[in-house]
């Protein structure tokens, strides 16, 4: 997807928090979306230990809760929670060197996540995704086959904690479809990218020039 829209808009890269249940379809929805060079998907840290399938360096990095404390310590997280019982962050400057250079940047992490970045970034953009109906969560979370009835229960519950911050985000897609979620992702970003720069465009439209 191209999301640069042209020399005149915006230079610094978009900021996107994508947050919604387990099971609600978020990271397959950005993985369509992040397969070009055009929009980087962030790599978050975590404690919790590696599922069979992923690779360190790709889908996490993973550390001890010793070195994750003390990245904490030194400022080295954009922001970071404990969700079911590990902690996980995004490493900042990473994030920040992408923004700097205009590459849009997505961030998939919990809701405690996105009002920490809501506070400290104003400009991000923030998406919430869910499921057409909590029966239907249901039914993908039994549908998976990983998940024991506790754990199940357990992720509902945070669901629906979670659904009492949705007024926090700025868009809602219910993933009813995966295509049109991504079609709907898409529309988000291609609208954001052609946003008014902060100033307007004259120095840009006439760079010999400086406001008067
Ligand atoms: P999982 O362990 O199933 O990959 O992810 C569990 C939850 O942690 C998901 O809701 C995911 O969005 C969230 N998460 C992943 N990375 C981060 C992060 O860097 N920060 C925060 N706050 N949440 C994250």
């Amino acid at each position: 997807m191209r999301t640069r829209a042209s020399r005149l808009h915006n230079r610094f890269g978009s900021l996107y928090v994508v947050s919604g249940p387990s099971a609600s379809g978020k990271t397959t929805i950005l993985r369509e979306i992040c397969s070009d060079d055009d929009i980087w998907f962030s790599v978050s840290a975590t404690t919790r230990s590696k599922r069979h399938n992923e690779v360190d360096g790709r889908d996490y990095f993973f550390m001890t809760e010793q070195d994750f404390r003390s990245d904490i310590e030194q400022g080295k997280f954009f922001e970071y929670a404990t969700v079911h019982g590990n902690l996980y962050g995004t490493p900042r400057e990473p994030v920040m060197e992408r923004l700097r250079r205009g590459i849009d940047v997505a961030l998939d992490i919990d809701v405690q996540g996105a009002r920490q970045v809501r506070k400290t970034f104003n400009n991000a953009i923030l998406i919430y995704i869910l499921p057409p109906s909590r029966e239907i969560l249901e039914e993908r979370l039994r549908g998976r086959g990983t998940e024991s009835e506790e754990s199940i229960q357990r992720r509902l519950e945070v669901a629906d904690s979670e659904v009492c911050e949705s007024r926090l985000f700025d868009y809602l897609i219910v993933n009813d479809d995966l295509d049109e979620s991504v079609g709907d992702m898409e529309c988000i970003m291609r609208a954001r990218s052609l946003a008014m720069p902060d100033g307007g465009v004259y120095e840009r439209w006439h760079p010999k020039k400086q406001k008067s």
